[in-house]
């Protein structure tokens, strides 16, 4: 039998945290033969809920679920811990400044950050889920020097999925002839769903669209950047399952790789490639394999897609002066 993976949540009573842990539990986020060891993190006053959920847990009597910790303690959270899903934010509450908002998650990410670099496993995987997630997973990385910059990822696994299923929509196939989408930047309204790289249906993603520039920049870019705010507004709650089902698929697809002749968008540390300054936690179009993954290189840029790759780099790198401004990183 496999030795049980120590996967850590925090935000673990959440709503996502209520989408993800099952899902964890039954296999989906390393595999049907992995066991695995959940961490549940959350703050005092949500000990209880997670105490709730963790007997919901039991009750679904998973074979793959061994042990289940609930604590408020950051050390004993990410003790061995080799998956981190940070998914527990500062939300942003009505009159308050970005930097109002980096500050407060500072105040989370940056402790969080220590603690994985002096608990956890050495073959630790971080992926930041809570807002805003590039820049809390830079404060994380920044954190933990001993902790290979590359092992703090942040998601844009939904916005990519997203892309994915009105792409299939507007082309009429399925989800599984479109690849090679890419989110290019932060996952914010300035994110930019790249389809000039795709291949949908056999066909390069533009044609099969019908070359529809105006569906690209009226409907598609808006509709992708903004589906978060529309699901709140048709549902009345933010978006669950959704993030949740990303973020399984987020990991799965680091440790489990990427198809041949495909991709997927995942926040990671720049290496400078496409113009994208070095050190900030930027989309990028990545290949994975064996848990690694490496930026899909040589790419054509149009002018089109070059400005809001810009765009959206732009407001990452005033946030890392914000918060480097702010003595977090
Ligand atoms: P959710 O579980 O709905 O969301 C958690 C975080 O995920 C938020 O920052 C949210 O950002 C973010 N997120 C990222 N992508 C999405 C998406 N596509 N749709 C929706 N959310 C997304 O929040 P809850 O308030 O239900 O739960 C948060 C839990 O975290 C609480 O139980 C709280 O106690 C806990 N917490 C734990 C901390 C810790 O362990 N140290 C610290 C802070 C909170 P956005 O706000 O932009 O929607």
């Amino acid at each position: 039998t496999r030795t049980p993976v120590n996967v850590t949540i925090t935000g673990a009573a959440g709503q996502i945290g209520y989408a993800l842990l099952f899902r964890i539990a039954s296999g989906h986020l390393l595999g049907a033969d992995v066991p695995v060891n959940l961490r549940l993190l959350e703050i005092t006053p949500a000990l209880k809920a997670a105490e709730g959920v963790a007997m919901e847990l039991d009750d679904c009597a998973f074979p793959l679920l061994r042990d289940i910790t609930i604590t408020d303690q950051l050390n004993t959270a990410f003790d061995g811990t080799n998956v981190a899903l940070l998914v527990g934010a500062r939300p942003r509450t009505a009159g308050m400044e970005r930097g109002d908002l980096l500050a407060a998650n500072g105040g989370i990410f940056g402790p969080q950050g220590k603690a994985i670099n002096d608990n956890a496993a050495d073959d630790i995987k971080v992926l930041v889920v809570g807002n805003p997630a590039n820049t809390n997973a830079l404060i994380a990385q920044r954190n933990a020097p001993d902790v290979p910059a590359e092992r703090f990822t942040a998601m844009t696994r939904l916005d990519h999925n997203r892309a994915v299923a009105q792409l299939a929509k507007k082309a009429g196939v399925t989800v599984e002839d479109v690849k090679r989408v890419t989110i290019w930047g932060n996952h914010s309204a300035t994110q930019y769903p790249d389809v000039f790289q795709s291949v949908v249906g056999g066909k390069a993603g533009f044609e099969a669209i019908g070359s529809d520039q105006a569906w690209l920049e009226e409907f598609f870019i808006p509709k992708v950047a903004k589906r978060g705010a529309e699901i709140i507004e048709v549902r009345g709650a933010s978006s669950a399952a959704s993030a949740a089902n990303a973020a399984i698929d987020h990991v799965h697809t680091w440790v489990n790789g990427t198809a041949e002749g495909d991709w997927t968008s995942m926040g990671i540390v720049s290496d400078g490639s496409y113009g994208v300054p070095e050190g900030i936690i930027s989309s990028f179009p990545v290949t994975t394999k064996e848990g690694k993954f490496e930026i899909v290189q040589g790419l054509e840029i149009s002018d089109f897609s070059r400005a809001r790759i810009d765009a959206s780099v732009a407001e990452l790198v005033a946030e890392r002066d914000e918060v480097s401004k702010l003595g977090l990183i």
